[in-house]
């Protein structure tokens, strides 16, 4: 008998089997539909011998220490600042915009006071930010938001961005200074093996086995286990009773060049150029050296696997019925960016994972309390 089901191998999974295992020497079976562990985070070495990540670039950055230190009882780091440049008018620009990214693009020599005082005079104030048009065009103007962001939203989303809530393009800040950084959290490093390393000693201790390329229904009847920790999409499990939660997809296209490098940076964007949205070259982000280079385009979908859930109104109308019925649901646990509907990145999923582990503590206390007959004083 096992004491946790773990229905999928990503961070939410593999933190709370770790956990569970670990601390409390519970019994796990973690199950994954896919052929590894890892899930969106996953890498692998390419057909050239490139470390790559397949499911598109994969970059760790977090303001938490707990996260942080949790997450480096199993690797070590490679201190990595991430940068991207976006295409535009012809150029290849800082972004998020800062100074250099205007003064490049109009030719001009501005300081940081004179580009507050720009963005003053181009924004559009809003009384009340709600959606991701009003986030940029209240900032620097409608201008840039063409350039920069309408199109790039139109493409990764399928919709304007006047129709996505205000947390999707909030996710980039806008500079008056000079920080080309993608990120500011005060850790920032990539895993110095990889990811799949990295989940290979998260998962590695005698009271966890791992079963990939199954999906839970098929064994849930057949294997017998007191609790389930479910990670997949929320709408899946309950057979998409109160209809789908839209889940934009992507696919992501890889290619190995005969040149050792292929780009000016990590990742560069295409608001308004292209069918992808943005280009990835790996080496930048694992340090390897190698006579080739790899790269992912990433090409936005309506169809296929769900990657991102799409942050409007009516998705969160749809998911608070889901997300009543699973706190109704008695022996699962939902936890991670599916199965809470939620535009996480890996330290958030990690941070949440934690957080649900000291719930079942305290409530495995509760109950260990009750068993033992002893009574409740609150
Ligand atoms: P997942 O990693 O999706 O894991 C869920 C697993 O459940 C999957 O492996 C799936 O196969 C499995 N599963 C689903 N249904 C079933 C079933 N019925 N039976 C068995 N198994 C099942 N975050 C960052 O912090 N930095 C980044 O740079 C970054 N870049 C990203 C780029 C892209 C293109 C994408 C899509 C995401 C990115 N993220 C990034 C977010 C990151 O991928 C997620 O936060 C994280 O992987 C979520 O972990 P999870 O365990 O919740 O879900
Ligand atoms: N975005 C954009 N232009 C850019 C970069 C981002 O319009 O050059 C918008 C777009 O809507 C994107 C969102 O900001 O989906 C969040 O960007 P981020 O880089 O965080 O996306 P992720 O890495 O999660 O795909």
């Amino acid at each position: 008998m096992f004491d946790y089901l773990i229905v999928g191998a990503g961070f939410s999974g593999s933190v709370l089997a770790e956990r569970l295992a670990t601390q409390l020497g519970k019994k796990i079976l973690i199950v994954d539909t896919r052929n590894h562990i890892g899930g969106n985070a996953y890498d692998c070495y390419d057909d050239a011998g490139i470390l790559v990540h397949k499911y598109g670039p994969h970059i760790f950055h977090t303001n938490s220490r707990e996260v942080f230190e949790y997450l480096s009882k199993f690797t070590e780091w490679r201190q990595y600042e991430h940068r991207v440049l976006a295409s535009v008018d012809g150029q290849l620009l800082p972004i998020p915009i800062n100074l250099d990214t205007v003064n490049k693009l109009y030719g001009l020599n501005l300081n940081s006071f004179e580009l507050t005082k720009f963005f003053e005079s181009v924004a559009e104030p809003k009384e009340y930010i709600r959606t991701s048009e009003d986030v940029v065009v209240s900032k620097v103007g409608r201008e840039l938001y063409e350039k920069f962001f309408r199109n790039y939203t139109r493409k990764q989303w399928g919709m304007d961005p006047s129709e996505l809530d205000k947390s999707v393009i909030a996710r980039v800040p806008t500079r008056t200074n000079r920080d080309d950084r993608y990120f500011t959290d005060s850790y920032q490093a990539m895993p110095l093996h990889g990811y799949t390393r990295m989940f290979e000693k998260i998962l590695s201790h005698p009271n966890i086995k791992v079963m990939l390329n199954t999906d839970y229904r098929e064994i849930q009847d057949v294997i017998p286990y007191r609790e389930m920790v479910y990670t997949g999409p929320v709408d899946a499990f309950f057979d998409y009773r109160f209809g789908k939660l839209p889940y934009r997809s992507l696919e992501f296209k890889h290619e190995t060049h005969n040149t050792p490098i292929y780009q000016p940076a990590p990742v560069v964007n295409y608001p308004n150029e292209h069918l992808y949205t943005r280009v990835t070259e790996f080496k930048y982000l694992t340090g390897q050296s190698h006579g080739k280079t790899s790269i992912v385009y990433e090409l936005p979908r309506a169809e296929g696997d769900p990657y991102y859930p799409v942050p409007r109104p009516e998705n969160a109308e749809i998911y608070k019925k889901y997300k009543a019925l699973a706190e109704a649901t008695p022996h699962v646990h939902f936890v991670g960016r599916l199965a809470t509907y939620k535009y996480y990145n890996m330290d958030q999923v990690v941070a949440q994972a934690l957080t649900m582990y000291s719930n079942l503590i305290a409530r495995s206390t509760l109950e260990q309390h009750i068993e033992n007959g002893h009574a409740l004083t609150l």
